[in-house]
């Protein structure tokens, strides 16, 4: 079927198809809209499944999201985008709920005391920071640090399926019920997500509790632990016998 694209659409396509050219990418298709992913930005109809450099990929997203005005979030006091930050190639990604106030000022995830203690989680599983990818469900910070809304994380987390797909990674792990919620799009407690696989799109997805949860109510250390050694075994990372970071 024949559309008509309204001209900045057009121009941003113009553009976008020269600096695949400039790639050396000459194949184009046109993806139909995918129903799962209704807010998906139409000018990433390009050919993404074609490129297998995933920081590449990366970059190519975060260009499109540019200064990103799509929700409310944008005018409510954000400091910046928090895109996402770790390794391209990671096997293991972590995904949050949204940015804190030291994550808006310093532009990365889980930088405040939360990501000192997945930090620590991640050193516990035998891994650094910098062999995994960190990212949130949205990218900017909601005023106050209240729930994002559904339309905020409907809008938003098309770029983080986008960023998904880049790195390809063999395990996600949701923190908290937020993520999990958004990305596996059921309402359920955290009593019935934690402590088992989900398949998210062909990728295995664990859910734990969030660390900024885990501040608030240290026995949970425990349980998430338990969680994290679920994922260690899969990835195939020796379980220490000692106790939960
Ligand atoms: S939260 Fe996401 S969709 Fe909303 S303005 Fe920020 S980057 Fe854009």
């Amino acid at each position: 079927m024949s559309r008509t694209f309204d001209p900045q659409l057009r121009r941003a396509i113009t553009e976008r198809i020269r600096y695949y050219n400039e790639l050396g990418i000459y194949d184009f298709y046109r993806r139909e809209p995918d129903s799962e992913l209704p807010h998906e930005p139409e000018a990433s109809v390009i050919v993404e499944h074609q490129i297998n450099d995933p920081a590449l990929l990366l970059r190519m997203i975060r260009e499109d999201l540019g200064d990103c005005t799509r929700c409310p979030l944008h005018k409510q006091g954000r400091k910046q985008i928090v895109f996402g930050v770790g390794n391209p190639h990671a096997e293991l990604m972590f995904i949050g709920e949204a940015p804190g106030a030291d994550e808006d000022q310093q532009g990365e995830p889980f930088v405040g005391r939360a990501g000192q203690l997945l930090n620590n989680m991640i050193k516990a599983m035998g891994i650094q920071r910098e062999d995994v990818y960190i990212a949130n469900i949205i990218k900017c910070r909601p005023p106050g640090n209240r729930t994002p809304e559904r339309e905020e994380c409907e809008t938003c987390s098309p770029f983080l399926m986008r960023q998904i797909a880049a790195i390809k990674p063999k395990v996600i792990v949701a923190l908290g019920a937020v993520a999990a919620k958004t990305l596996l799009a059921i309402n359920a407690p955290m009593s019935e997500l934690r402590g088992r696989w989900f398949d998210f799109r062909g990728t295995k997805l664990a859910v734990t509790y969030h660390p900024a949860f885990l501040l608030r109510d240290p026995r949970q250390k425990k349980e998430t632990w338990k969680d994290l050694q679920m994922v260690m075994k899969d990835l195939g990372l020796a379980v220490p016998t000692k106790a939960e970071p």
